[in-house]
């Protein structure tokens, strides 16, 4: 079964806000057979010892207390490996949850165009909040969040390269939202337009948020531009580049102001989002970058071969900064390659939407899952 319930499609105790979702569908976890998985971007070496080493520890009598609500050690390690202050580091169950309190605590909802900041009345929509901005091809949960809590959005198309343009960006909006590298064309933006949507005049009010999901495969992060940006919030996950999906962890770096508008939401939701085993395997493995570097230079280079070769064979292939590569054939559709591939046992992911349906998103595995893919991909041609 995929990520969805199947079956019940609407129920009389659903109030209006459950009927009216359009919930996420998460990449396929396979249960009954053995797949070279290489469809949700989990890293194919293993977490650091030190985190597993950490999970070992932190199971013990102590589990019978409640976890530090304020994931102090945690907030700690991110602002040592990061340069930050602990009060400049929010951490949440998953960058997922993240993103979430993120959209709930500064974007406006369509009810706040009663809000007299200032800012919202010379809005484009009268007694509106302003929509907010992301790509149309991005993370497809950006619109789930939307939804969730009625916040009015806007997309903007990428280019024919799938690029995104930063200058379609720099109009009043009630903010915005893109990951870089983005998702899931693999492609970076430089820092120094993402700096020119945080530094817009029309923005200066609003939050933009840069979800660096990826940003350990070759990007430039914006953190470091925290401290002259006080509107701009980077997301971060441990379940790509830190090899630990299955520990649900991610975390925000920000001024004060914004990490205390996140705690506000968080603490009016759950107190305790991460428990004591998370807490103690994301502080080390945090601090554990030796480690960490080594597995994602692995990875690097194996999406470099790996994309290399498949131009050799005539594949388009997006510049990828991520550790995954969007790639389609020139002959073959999207959904051919997809059936083959799974039949023969690989998994890649598809989103069957306008502009991508015949592109492939294939994350990074193994060298010799790679060649097992190669070759059954070439096969194909
Ligand atoms: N942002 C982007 C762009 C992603 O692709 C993902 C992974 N699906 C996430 C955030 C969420 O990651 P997690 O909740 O595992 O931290």
């Amino acid at each position: 079964m995929r990520g969805k319930q199947k079956g019940i499609e609407m129920s009389r105790f659903w109030n209006r806000r459950t009927r009216a979702l359009d919930p996420y569908v998460p990449g396929e976890q396979p249960r009954e057979r053995r797949f070279i998985k290489l469809n949700t971007n989990e890293n194919p070496y293993p977490p650091s010892p030190r985190a597993l080493a950490a999970i070992r520890e932190a199971a013990g009598d102590a589990l019978r207390l409640y976890p530090d609500p304020l994931c102090t050690a945690l907030r700690e390690a991110v602002a040592e490996t990061y340069r930050v202050k602990p009060e400049q580091v929010f951490a949440g169950n998953g960058s997922d949850e993240v993103l979430a309190f993120a959209f709930a605590a500064f974007f406006p909802s369509a009810q706040d165009g009663t809000i007299k900041d200032g800012t919202i009345k010379d809005s484009p929509i009268p007694d509106g909040a302003r929509p907010i901005l992301f790509p149309d091809i991005t993370y497809s949960f950006y619109p789930v969040y939307a939804g969730l809590w009625d916040i009015p959005a806007r997309t903007i198309p990428l280019t024919k390269d799938f690029s995104i343009n930063a200058e379609d960006y720099l109009y009043p909006s009630g903010g915005v939202i893109f990951p870089n590298p983005n998702a899931p064309t693999g492609r970076a933006l430089p820092l120094r337009d993402i700096l020119s949507v945080a530094g817009y005049q029309g923005n200066a009010g609003r939050v933009v948020i840069v979800d660096e999901a990826y940003g350990a495969f070759g990007g430039e992060s914006a953190v470091p531009h925290i401290r002259d940006y006080p509107n701009l919030l980077t997301v971060h996950t441990l379940s790509k580049a830190a090899s630990l999906a299955g520990l649900r962890v991610g975390f925000a770096i920000g001024q004060e102001e914004l990490i205390q508008g996140l705690c506000r939401i968080r603490d009016s939701f759950n107190s305790y989002t991460l428990d004591r085993l998370a807490l103690a395997a994301a502080a080390a493995a945090v601090s554990d970058t030796a480690y960490y570097n080594e597995i994602n230079q692995r990875v690097i280079a194996t999406r470099e071969r790996v994309a290399g070769r498949l131009r050799e064979r005539g594949f388009e292939v997006i510049p990828s900064t991520a550790n995954f590569i969007f790639i389609r054939h020139p002959r073959l559709s999207g959904a051919e390659i997809f059936a083959a591939l799974r039949e023969q046992g690989i998994l890649v992911r598809r989103f069957d939407k306008p502009r991508i349906r015949d592109y492939l998103r294939v994350s990074i595995g193994t060298d010799e899952e790679m060649d097992e893919f190669l070759a059954i991909i070439t096969e194909q041609q």
